[in-house]
Formats: structure tokens, C-alpha cells, sequence
């Protein structure tokens, strides 16, 4: 027990709701008076570089197992802090580098941060006691606070600059009193005066059928029991980046705008970027259109496949592992010709801009 004692840091914050490790850390570094760098390099020297890596993502079990001994937090506590825990849940198979299903993507180079992967409600760091930033704002899944019904942000509103808070006092040598982690670490912009946007909603049923997924997501990240299955959240992966490709026999994007009267859609015509680097605003309609194909799958999709939007085999092309129901929706519903049976067991309710469409095979 005196051993414990003795290796407690003076300051030892412990974990906040859903907080992320280097978000833990830096608050930790600051809160001893010194620059999250300088704090790690009196720690673990120049042999341990934390910070030219993910640190969320790859989370040595040396550095959760050294901040759990000096702040007392639990093995729970601290595992919690890192983007692990999505792994089976949201990402198939999680490794150190490379692209990750619904992870965000930080692009590290050497310290600097390159990639728009951190993202930021600014009414909840407004909120906040001590501003921290929370795992799911991490996530692509997550694109909008239900909190306070608003679009999240992904970098500072005045110079456009990516949300860097390990950076925070670089390039100040005599920096001891720290700014919030919610300063902008190029501009000094506080991101909770950010003015945050409403979402816009195409579709009040698909609208909610994404508002209970992150909800869910939310739950499990703050560390409720939550049953997420890993093949529908892969599914539903598949079919926004579906909706966000256009191609010469191929624009389900497109017939979705068409479907729910949405007249800014624009396609992302490049298959070399992920859809976790996405911008926010921009992920979010696509995964309202996905939303909206799933909300009623075996109408829209057959509907959308009798418009020449997209061709059936499409559908299941790429997917490793989909859901039973899925596959049995595509290939023994929408793979056949037999239109009359199929209209007879599902109602297709087709909205009034159906009619501009060419139903025929
Ligand atoms: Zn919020
Ligand atoms: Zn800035």
C-alpha cells in the first residue's frame, strides 16, 4: 500500500465520461505545469515517441499501465480511454495502421496531424467543467451530437486548422499555464464559441433510424451494456459507401437524392478515399441515404435495382460476412425477375418522383 502511495503523480485526474487517452494524458501534463511532450520525455525519454503515432488507436499497454499506477484509475478506467474497445464491435479487424472500418483517419505526420479525424461538439466542451474530448468523436459513425442536436466540427472554425491539442504551447518555451484543450493550437480560437450547425434531416424515418445507431454507439462507448452487431454496422458501412460512389451503371446516390428531394448531393468520384476521411457534413448525408435504403431494404433496394441505379450483384460485391437477412434479401428478392410476387408480398410505396424514374429491367 506505502509502495502505491508513493508512485501517485501530485495531480491525478482520472478518466472523464467517454474520454480519450491522449485527451487524459495532455489534461494530466498540464495539469504538473509542462507540455504533454516535455511531460512524456521526463517519463519515458526519447526511446518511447508517443506522440508521432495514433496514440488513441494504438494504445500501448506500457502507458495504460504506467497512468493507471500514478493516478490510481482502474484497469477499466483506463482501458476505456482507447479506441480498442470498438475493435469486433464497429472495426472487423483492428491493427495499428492502415485504415480501420468507421475509425477516423489522423494521417500522422511525424507530430503534426494531417487528417480532419478529430472531431468536436462545441456545445459540449462549452458544457464541460474541464473541456475534454470524448472516443466517439472519433468515430465516422459519428457525425452529429444528439445532445444537443448538432453537427459536430472537425477543425477550427477561424483558420481551418486540424484539432491538435497535444500541440497546445509548442513553440513557447515558457509556457506553464495552459490553455483549455479546447484552444486551437495554431490560432489560440477557443472552439467553444464555434457556432454549432443544426443537422439536416432528408428523411424523419431514416433520420431516426441513425439517430438510435449512434445512440447505441454512444452507450457502448461510455461503457453501458450494449448489444452492437459488428455485421449490420458493416452493412450499413457498405451501403453509405455505396451511396457516396457514382459510376457509368451505377448512381444509388443519386436515386436516393432523387428519392427524398435532397438537391445537394455530389458524389465522391474516387475510390482512393475512405469514407473515414470524409468531411462531416458530407459523411452525414450519406449515411442519412444509406439509413434511408435499410429503413425498408427489400423495397428500396429492389426499387432502386428496377431503376437502373444500381445492379444487383452489387449489392453483396465486397461484403466479406454480410448479415443472413441481407443475403437472403439480395439474392432471393432482388435477384429475381419475378416482379409480380415480389410487389404482391412487399407494398411498394413509391413517391411521387418515382414516375420520372424508368421502372423497367
Ligand atoms: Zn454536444
Ligand atoms: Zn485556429
Amino acid at each position: 500500500m506505502a509502495r502505491f502511495h508513493q508512485d501517485l503523480w501530485p495531480i491525478r485526474y482520472k478518466p472523464l465520461e467517454d474520454e480519450l487517452l491522449s485527451s487524459w494524458l495532455v489534461r494530466l501534463a498540464h495539469g504538473h505545469g509542462l507540455k504533454v511532450q516535455s511531460f512524456c520525455n521526463m517519463l519515458y525519454g526519447n526511446k518511447r515517441q508517443i506522440w508521432n503515432r495514433d496514440i488513441d488507436r494504438l494504445a500501448p499497454q506500457w502507458l495504460l499501465d504506467d497512468l493507471k499506477l500514478h493516478t490510481g484509475a482502474t484497469q477499466m478506467q483506463a482501458e476505456q480511454t482507447t479506441l480498442r474497445i470498438f475493435d469486433g464491435v464497429l472495426v472487423k479487424h483492428y491493427r495499428e495502421a492502415g485504415p480501420l472500418q468507421w475509425i477516423q483517419l489522423m494521417q500522422m505526420y511525424h507530430r503534426k496531424r494531417e487528417g480532419y479525424g478529430q472531431q468536436f461538439c462545441p456545445i459540449c466542451l462549452q458544457e464541460d467543467k474541464v473541456s475534454y474530448f470524448r472516443k466517439t468523436w472519433r468515430l465516422a459513425i459519428k457525425t452529429m451530437c444528439l445532445k444537443h442536436n448538432c453537427m459536430l466540427m472537425d477543425r477550427c472554425p477561424q483558420c481551418d486548422s486540424a484539432v491538435s491539442y497535444h500541440r497546445i504551447g509548442m513553440g513557447q518555451p515558457n509556457h506553464v499555464e495552459f490553455d483549455p484543450l479546447s484552444t486551437c493550437h495554431e490560432c489560440s480560437f477557443d472552439l467553444r464559441a464555434a457556432s454549432a450547425k443544426p443537422v439536416k434531416v432528408y428523411n424523419e424515418e431514416a433520420f431516426d433510424w441513425l439517430r438510435r445507431v449512434v445512440s447505441d454507439i454512444d452507450d457502448f462507448s461510455a461503457g453501458k451494456s450494449v448489444k452492437i452487431d459488428l455485421k449490420e454496422v458493416s452493412l450499413f458501412h457498405h451501403m453509405t459507401a455505396m451511396v457516396s460512389k457514382e459510376r457509368n451503371r451505377y448512381h444509388l446516390g443519386q436515386h436516393v437524392a432523387d428519392m427524398v428531394g435532397a438537391d445537394d448531393y455530389v458524389p465522391i468520384n474516387t475510390n482512393r478515399v475512405a469514407l473515414e476521411s470524409y468531411q462531416c457534413h458530407v459523411r452525414n448525408q450519406y449515411m442519412q441515404f444509406a439509413a434511408w435504403l435499410l429503413v425498408d431494404p427489400q423495397v428500396r433496394l429492389h426499387q432502386a435495382c428496377r431503376a437502373r441505379a444500381i445492379r444487383h450483384n452489387f449489392l453483396l460485391r465486397d461484403m466479406k460476412d454480410p448479415p443472413a437477412w441481407y443475403e437472403d434479401c439480395v439474392n432471393n428478392r432482388i435477384a429475381t425477375r419475378a416482379r409480380p410476387f415480389f410487389e404482391r408480398r412487399h407494398k411498394i410505396n413509391l413517391d411521387s418522383r418515382a414516375d420520372e424514374i424508368d421502372l423497367t429491367y
